[in-house]
């Protein structure tokens, strides 16, 4: 595609979202960064990304339990470049536990920056894209969009609502060109990954490899991680005109995991 694009991802200081940031920024499109890390470490990932690809990339500390800033971050983004084409609702968090142990405010901070916030972004966008007649939103749901794992559940309720909202939002947007997707991974080795593994070993009494060998690995096919770059490489095609009638649709890229 030659068209430049202006991407706001949320969740992009890390693993998939920056994934996705990396690979929008290898087809030339401006993009806003969001989420949380080290200062110096994300002012080197934007400046990088900026110089290597002579592109705009702005980056927001939008907090993603906060409407307000949710509101205000995308009102940066339309001003600074004019409009959104693509939004990616990527932000996420995990926390494992049995569900008559799991406390009260890790459920409620897992549907507001998982779920909730896609509401928001969305609604700060879509006006704007239906007037254009193009625009592209994605939801990085999960294989846990689908299917449910125990001890998950905070995080796979959030994920089925993702899968609801992004049908829904599709049929709104149908007739104005604007698709909206869900993007279904299976396990990838990011952060939010590596820090469940002690949870988990601790919530099913195995070790810390057995977690990784016999309940993430043995819950894809293939026995391989999914990758960013794979997931950036979807996006992208979701965006494309190629991409223009596909909407509504959870897209797993689980190696076979919901297929079993
Ligand atoms: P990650 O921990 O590497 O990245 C999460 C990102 O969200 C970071 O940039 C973080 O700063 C940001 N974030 C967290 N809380 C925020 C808040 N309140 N406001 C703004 N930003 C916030 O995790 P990841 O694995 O890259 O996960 C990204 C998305 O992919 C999540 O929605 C996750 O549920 C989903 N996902 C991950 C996997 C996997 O195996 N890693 C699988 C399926 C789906």
């Amino acid at each position: 595609m030659t068209k430049t694009l202006n991407a706001v991802i949320t969740g992009s200081t890390s693993g998939i979202g920056l994934g996705i940031a990396k690979s929008f920024a290898a087809e030339g499109w401006n993009i806003m960064l969001n989420g949380f890390g080290d200062t110096d470490e994300i002012e080197q990932i934007r400046s990088t990304l900026a110089e290597e690809h002579n592109i705009t990339v702005l980056y927001s500390g939008a907090d993603m339990t906060k409407p307000t800033e949710i509101t205000a971050m995308i009102e940066e983004a339309q001003e600074a470049f004019g409009q959104v084409d693509v939004l990616v609702n990527n932000a996420g968090i995990q926390f494992v536990s049995p569900v008559e142990d799991f406390p009260e405010g890790k459920f409620d901070a897992i549907i507001a920056i998982n779920l909730v916030s896609a509401f928001h972004t969305t609604k700060a966008v879509f006006a704007g894209m239906k007037e254009r007649g193009y625009g592209r939103i994605i939801n990085v749901a999960s294989a846990h969009g689908l299917v449910a794992s125990p001890f998950k559940s905070a995080y796979v309720a959030a994920k089925h609502g993702v899968v609801g909202l992004t049908k829904t939002v599709a049929l709104e947007g149908a007739e104005y060109g604007v698709t909206c997707n869900a993007i279904c991974p299976g396990y990838v080795k990011t952060p939010l990954v590596e820090k469940q593994i002690p949870d988990t070993a601790k919530a099913r009494g195995m070790s810390e490899e057995e977690v990784v060998q016999k309940v993430i690995l043995e819950a894809q096919p293939t026995k391989k991680f999914v990758t960013v770059e794979q997931i950036g490489a979807l996006a992208v095609f979701l965006c494309s005109e190629n991409g223009a009638q596909i909407t509504g649709a959870a897209h797993q890229i689980d190696g076979g995991w919901v297929a079993k």
